[in-house]
């Protein structure tokens, strides 16, 4: 999965979000999430983002942050 990180905070665009092909961004007040267990693993939205906030769960130390975007997702 990929998932969205601290850059993401206060962050105003949402181009991630217009190109994910199964609609899995979540939105909250001041950060958007991807859900875990609906993102494909495309990669497409990563590269998308202005404030490089968007990283796949395979580099180091993404454990907590796959979990922050697994609980708001349900959440929102
Ligand atoms: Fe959506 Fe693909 Fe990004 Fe996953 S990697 S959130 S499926 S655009």
């Amino acid at each position: 999965t990929y998932v969205v990180t601290d850059n993401c905070i206060m962050c105003k665009y949402t181009d991630c979000v217009e190109v994910c092909p199964v609609d899995c961004f979540y939105e909250g007040e001041n950060t958007l999430v991807i859900h875990p267990d609906e993102c494909i693993d495309c990669g497409v939205c990563e590269p998308e983002c202005p404030a490089n906030a968007i990283s796949p769960d395979t580099e180091p130390k993404m454990e907590t942050w796959v979990e922050f975007n697994r609980k708001y997702s349900e959440l929102w």
